[in-house]
């Protein structure tokens, strides 16, 4: 036999690990994140500012403002490879 396997091993390993690591951050980003709720209100989690009593009434579990939804938004799907 030649070669290394235990380094061919190692670096399996590794990958696997690189990966689930991208699935775990990929899962994060998707999912909505948690609201920040102080004295009933509602704080963007990205800039902190208070989100409006309008959005919340359109999308109840909103944890972003309208500005930071939309970054967001446009991040996703640039992130997808969309344009
Ligand atoms: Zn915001």
């Amino acid at each position: 036999m030649t070669g290394h396997p235990d380094l061919i091993d190692r670096a399996a390993e590794r990958t696997d690990e690189l990966l689930a690591e991208a699935l775990y951050q990929q899962r994060k980003r998707a999912a909505e994140p948690e609201q920040i709720v102080e004295n009933g209100h509602v704080y963007c989690c990205d800039c902190g500012d208070q989100i409006a009593r309008e959005r919340l009434e359109a999308k109840p579990n909103a944890a972003r403002c309208g500005d930071c939804q939309q970054l967001h938004e446009n991040e996703q799907r640039r992130l997808r490879g969309g344009k």
